[in-house]
């Protein structure tokens, strides 16, 4: 279909709004641009976080040299006429907006040929006005450049986010479609480094492999695509026949076990119908289905594919064109809902992940406590979980939007802060133990009380700038989504810091050099990875708050987990530390370290008073 101008009254049943907001929303409709012309291959091209440049060079269809200048123009577009094909859209884009608004706040240059044309063409806007347009030689393809975003919009540049930031949303962008488009191949590149590529070659986990490093890409569990039929809603039934409206939804993708759970929801992704979208309900539908499954306050990882008939589903919602309405909501829901559920008792080879009745741990759900089988264990799909292979995940629990300072607060506010000398009794359900002190009983929680404990030595040594570190004998590697590749790459001071020792290893790899000495017997890989994904969820521009989302993160690491037997010695060291600490009754989240049953409490409850 040519480009063409929509008719005014086609163009008010748009979405209205802005689509360019920043960089990152430019790099989208110039991607989705070149995967609707049906490109194999798209390199982006980034310069400064995208303000200096933007370059999106496709292989896709080209663009008619008697069409190019009205590609620029507002309501143009080559993917819809009739208001019938605003019912269907089967196209990323169907606006005809994003070049003619692109253009109008930048210096853009197009260069364009199709398969039927013998010379290309080369057009070059400035701020949306044409400076010239010429007959050029060019491959098949379009490549536009998009330079000095907003450079006629101060206001509006001065508002725009660091570059470190822009990067992030960027990458974040680009591997988002990797992942709808494993045909494709991608490239992208910020200021002369590729920072992420894919090789097209069709295979999903290739590209999760890509995004994700192998660690994590060789546990992901894949969704056997199943036909879902659903029945319309009552609502629909006058409307058509019903075989119209008979929607078949069509669920795909991966899922991550439920060890590779994370602290927020960014790594659950929706596609529908090639598109990500941003979607509550069946981001809802997912989490549910893991129910049980993960620790509270912790989100599974997800890459989820809807197939649907095109009618069924209305993306023209909003202008970026990333939230969309169901037909059959309901239908949508279950499906996915069903899908991720069969996938996990499928891929799961034990079905009740959590504590083995009698094995005298705590309750699930206190204190956010969840049994899990370590990764091997999972690996080894069809073996009955033994005792000994049931561990603790780490981060048991985040409790979010704890921050340190709140948290000391909450230690502060406790009126009596000295523990009594106390004499160690013994261990219960391998979590508590038993003390007795001069009025009465103390039940301590041993990872909470190791927690504090950790933290304040770790505060003292960060006061007298020893924090101390533990080289790695074999620099350890590890492999990031590019988004947090970047976040990391901020943060690496502030980490070599607090005993963290990690450098840049190629394209979003890092190897760790050196870890704060407490981390020094775990994982370093899996330490590295807690942090990051903290910074992530916090986002918090005040860098002492981060600081110490860190260290609380590292202790909490560090600490004895439940679940964990400990000889007498050690829960008499314990003991002693935590009376020397100066807040002993709280961890450093602000949960009670100790539960204490007065000599007259036991009184009462025995009746003898
Ligand atoms: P929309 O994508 O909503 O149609 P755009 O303003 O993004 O609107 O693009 C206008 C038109 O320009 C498209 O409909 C398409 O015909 C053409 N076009 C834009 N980018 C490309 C590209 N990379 N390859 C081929 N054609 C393109
Ligand atoms: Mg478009």
């Amino acid at each position: 279909m040519p480009i063409h101008i929509l008719s005014d009254q086609l163009a008010s049943q748009i979405a209205a709004g802005e689509v360019v907001e920043r960089p990152a929303s430019v790099v989208k409709e110039l991607v989705e641009n070149a995967l609707d012309a049906g490109a194999s291959t798209i390199n982006v091209d980034i310069r400064e976080g995208g303000q200096a440049l933007i370059q999106i060079a496709d292989d896709g269809s080209g663009i008619p040299a008697g069409e190019l200048e009205t590609a620029f123009q507002r309501h143009a577009t080559s993917k819809l006429t009739t208001a019938e094909d605003l019912a269907a859209i089967h196209t990323l884009g169907f606006r005809g907006e994003a070049l003619a608004a692109i253009a109008a706040v930048s210096q853009l240059t197009a260069v364009t040929r199709t398969d039927q044309e013998e010379a290309g063409s080369r057009l070059v806007l400035d701020a949306g006005k044409t400076q010239s347009c010429d007959a050029v030689g060019a491959p098949r393809g379009t490549v536009i450049a998009v330079e000095n975003l907003f450079y006629n919009l101060p206001a509006r540049r001065k508002f725009l986010k660091s570059i470190t930031t822009e990067r992030r949303l960027i990458d974040e962008f680009v591997t988002r479609y990797a992942i709808a488009y494993p045909h494709v191949r991608f490239r992208l590149v910020h200021d002369g480094r590729v920072t992420f590529q894919s090789s097209g070659n069709g295979n999903l986990r290739d590209v999760l492999l890509a995004v994700y490093g192998a660690d994590i890409a060789k546990e992901l569990l894949e969704i056997e695509s199943q036909k879902v039929e659903t029945r319309p809603q009552e609502a629909d039934e006058g409307h058509s026949t019903a075989a119209v409206y008979r929607s078949a939804i069509k669920v795909s993708g991966f899922i991550g076990p439920p060890n590779l759970h994370r602290s927020n929801r960014n790594q659950i992704m929706l596609y529908v119908n090639g598109r990500w979208v941003k979607d509550n309900s069946l981001t809802y539908a997912i989490i549910q289905a893991y129910h049980t499954l993960l620790p509270t306050g912790r989100y599974p990882l997800a890459v989820i594919f809807l197939q649907m008939p095109f009618d069924q589903v209305d993306v023209n919602v909003h202008p970026a064109k990333t939230e969309v309405r169901f037909r059959n909501g309901n239908g949508a829901f279950s499906a996915v809902q069903r899908a991720v559920r069969r996938t996990l008792v499928e891929g799961s080879p034990v079905r009740n992940i959590g504590f083995a009745a009698g094995s005298g741990s705590p309750t699930p759900g206190y204190g956010g406590w969840s049994g899990t089988l370590n990764q091997e264990a999972f690996a080894r799909h069809d073996l009955p979980a033994p005792q000994g292979n049931l561990h603790l995940s780490w981060p048991e629990q985040s409790v979010e939007g704890a921050t340190a300072p709140q948290v000391e607060l909450a230690g502060e506010s406790n009126a009596k802060k000295e523990l009594p000398i106390m004499r160690v009794v013994g261990q219960v359900g391998a979590a508590y133990i038993i003390a007795e002190g001069p009025d009465g009983i103390f039940l301590i929680d041993q990872h909470a009380a190791h927690e504090r404990i950790l933290y304040e030595q770790f505060m003292a040594a960060r006061e007298r700038n020893e924090i101390a570190s533990q080289g790695l004998v074999t620099g350890e590697t590890v492999q990031l989504p590019p988004d947090q590749a970047a976040l990391l790459e901020e943060h690496l001071e502030m980490l070599g810091n607090l005993g963290f020792q990690v450098e840049p290893f190629g394209p979003n790899t890092f190897v760790v050099r050196a870890v704060p000495a407490l981390l020094s017997k775990l994982d370093p890989a899996a330490g590295l990875r807690a942090v990051v994904e903290d910074l992530e969820s916090g986002n918090d521009p005040l860098k002492e708050r981060e600081e110490a989302r860190i260290i609380l993160r590292v202790c909490k690491t560090a600490a004895v987990k439940a679940g964990q037997s400990l000889a007498a010695a050690e829960m008499e060291a314990m003991i002693q530390q935590l009376e020397r600490c100066q807040n002993p009754h709280t961890c450093p989240h602000g949960r009670p370290t100790l539960i204490h049953l007065s000599a007259s409490t036991l009184a009462k409850q025995f009746g003898r008073t």
